[in-house]
């Protein structure tokens, strides 16, 4: 049974024993498309990806199942070298601002003006702690095929921006350090904005 069988059986729970860390090759390839229509088991694996998200999210069942809080989950985090990913943003008091499994996302437009957290990104697939902020486009219009097998076109900016930003690298083989200025991780680079 491959990653991608062993996911999508029914009432099948991801936690962290499934995620991949860096180090293992598939985090550094670049991923396939998925074929139109999306199929059903694609479906499928997307609909687990975002209860994941919302499992890491959600304290009781965080601690049970022992997970890491995450914003986003790409699918090759699953060693599933396939372009899905999924996004799920949500406040303090659980109102969600955006919630989203995306399949063959592409930037057709960004902006140039540079963005970046403060503190700068973490990543469930990477266990160590690195500093420094990690510059994003701070506009960005993305094409995608959401669950409903529609093509969607959507401008996302700021926070939102910045994690389909990362969770898309994910599909290009880049993880977040790649990013982080070597000499300098804390530079301000001209039209990099920082998000408080
Ligand atoms: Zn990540």
């Amino acid at each position: 049974m491959n990653a991608l069988e062993r996911v999508i059986q029914d009432d099948y729970v991801i936690t962290m024993k499934d995620i991949i860390y860096e180090g293992h090759k598939t985090l550094r390839l670049v991923a396939k498309e998925v074929k139109k229509p999306i199929t059903s088991e694609l479906l499928k694996f997307g609909e687990i990806m975002m209860t994941f998200l919302k499992n890491s999210q959600d304290q009781k069942m965080a601690e049970k199942l022992k997970l890491r809080g995450g914003v986003g989950l790409a699918a090759p985090q699953l060693n599933i070298s396939k372009r899905v990913l999924a996004i799920l943003i949500s406040d303090e008091e659980k109102n969600i601002h955006f919630e989203e499994v995306m399949y063959n996302p592409k930037i057709i437009v960004h902006s140039v003006q540079e963005i970046c957290l403060k503190d700068g990104e973490g990543c469930l697939s990477v266990k160590r702690e690195i500093l420094g902020f990690v510059p994003r486009y701070k506009r960005v219009t993305v094409k995608y095929i959401n669950c409903n097998n529609e093509e969607q076109i959507i401008r996302l900016k700021d926070h939102k921006a910045i994690v389909l930003q990362h969770e898309l690298d994910h599909l290009n083989g880049v993880l977040f350090f790649d990013h982080i200025n070597k000499k300098d991780p804390w530079s301000i680079r001209k039209n990099l904005e920082i998000l408080e």
